[in-house]
């Protein structure tokens, strides 16, 4: 059964409708790489998929069940989560603090992952409780800020451009720590990103969407073979 069903969904902002008859189905574990050019309506499908932004029509089902009636509060604790694009940190506090205030909203006996869980998986972030959030790398805060999304027992990862603003090598590393958790827990991801490449390397399946409506949705090596790159 599918883990993420969309079908025919459409949203926008005031009269504006943005994405149309927007579809596709995830299985569970697995990376969807979501790609498009700038404004295409990736950002927007997230925040429906989230319930920040209501569909106007579609369906949208989560494990099974539809969450057309679900609020977002709702969709985070049935295990949706959503790293929004920029960096979702609280700069002023330390990353421990960072970590507990989230955490806090999530614990739960046998949640998949603790703050320990967090600080095994991000060694430099154990290394840095202490430090104010803000004062850190742009690679160390966006691993912040992964760690953040991740807490609890999250089962479909949200991820939108993560990459934004770092290096290449940090990217990488950022990727495997995504592909690591995705592999490792059973965890499913849709990773919007400009980076093509970067998100080729870990996804197994790449969604394009076009003007708000997608327009290729298969493997990475029949993207390749389709040519689909004139699309950004
Ligand atoms: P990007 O990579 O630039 O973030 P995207 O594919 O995520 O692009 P969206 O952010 O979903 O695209 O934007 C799609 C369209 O919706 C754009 O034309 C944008 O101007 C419009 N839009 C986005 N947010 C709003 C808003 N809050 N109010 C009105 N229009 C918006």
């Amino acid at each position: 059964m599918s883990l993420l069903e969309v079908s025919g969904v459409s949203a926008g902002y005031g009269p504006k409708t943005v994405i149309e008859d927007v579809s596709f189905a995830l299985d569970p574990g697995g990376i969807m790489a979501f790609l498009g050019h700038n404004g295409a309506g990736k950002t927007t499908t997230l925040k429906t998929l989230m319930g920040l932004l209501p569909a106007r029509a579609g369906r949208i089902a989560f494990d099974g069940k539809p969450m057309d009636r679900m609020g977002t509060a709702e969709r985070v604790a049935a295990g949706l989560r959503l790293l929004p694009e920029g960096r979702g940190i609280f700069p002023d506090l330390s990353v421990a603090e960072n970590i507990e205030v989230v955490a806090a909203r999530h614990a739960r006996a046998g949640a998949m992952f603790t703050p320990e869980a967090i600080y095994r998986l991000f060694p430099a972030l154990d290394e840095r409780r202490a430090a104010r959030a803000g004062s850190m790398s742009g690679g160390q805060q966006q691993m912040l800020a992964f760690g953040l999304s991740i807490l609890g027992t999250p089962r479909c990862l949200l991820l939108d451009e993560p990459s934004i603003g770092l290096a290449p090598n940090l990217v990488e590393r950022l990727f495997d720590q995504v592909n690591e958790v995705c592999r490792a827990h059973g965890v499913t991801a849709i990773l919007v990103e400009q980076n093509v490449a970067a998100a080729l390397r870990i996804a197994d399946r790449v969604v394009i969407m076009n003007n708000g409506r997608i327009v290729f949705d298969g493997t990475p090596d029949e993207a390749r073979a389709a040519n689909v790159w004139h699309y950004f």
